[in-house]
């Protein structure tokens, strides 16, 4: 993805208060990220373990979403998890089921979508092999990485149409 500034990034969030998108930690080496390796840009809050933030160009607009770390799957050294936006199997708690708030008046009713993602949200790094999980990932996997990367970028999309998606709006009194 292009490369974002500390401006566009809090101006992007669209599932959070004006404030909390103002407040909130970005990642401390953001000029000396891995741009070009990257499909989306994610990050758990340096001061909040338990939130954490999606960035990512949507149909041209820079579209940012907050998290919140529902559960640490639980750390078992013979089970893994698989993140469902990169499908890269992870064992103990490097997978993370995060909830996102819905846009809109759904989100303020509480409503949330939930996805099982990489613990540390660097899907694009992983089906680029920049980052490995620690049980060989990808092992069985006959993709190229074209079509890994392919694949991540199609399920965060889909990820981020339910969370843009204000269910609420549709709704006749
Ligand atoms: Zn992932």
């Amino acid at each position: 993805m292009n490369p974002v500034g500390e401006k566009e990034i809090r101006g992007s969030f669209v599932n959070c208060s004006k404030g909390e998108a103002r407040r909130l930690n970005l990642p401390r080496n953001l000029p000396d990220l891995p741009w070009d390796d990257l499909d989306f840009l994610g990050w758990r809050d340096p001061g909040a373990p338990d939130r954490g933030y999606l960035v990512a160009e949507r149909h041209g607009v820079i579209v940012g979403v907050t998290l919140r770390l529902a559960q640490e799957v639980r750390r078992s050294l013979a089970k893994s998890t698989i993140c469902s936006v990169c499908v890269t199997a992870h064992p103990g708690t490097g997978v993370a089921l995060f909830t996102a708030p819905r846009v809109g008046a759904a989100g303020r009713q509480g409503n949330t979508v939930g996805t099982y993602m990489c613990a540390d949200l660097a899907c694009s790094l992983y089906v680029r092999g920049r980052k490995r999980a620690d049980l060989g990932a990808l092992r069985f996997e006959t993709l190229t990485e074209e079509e890994r990367i392919v694949r991540a970028v199609v399920n965060l999309e889909g990820f981020l149409d339910k969370v843009l998606e204000d269910t609420m709006s549709s709704t006749t009194l």
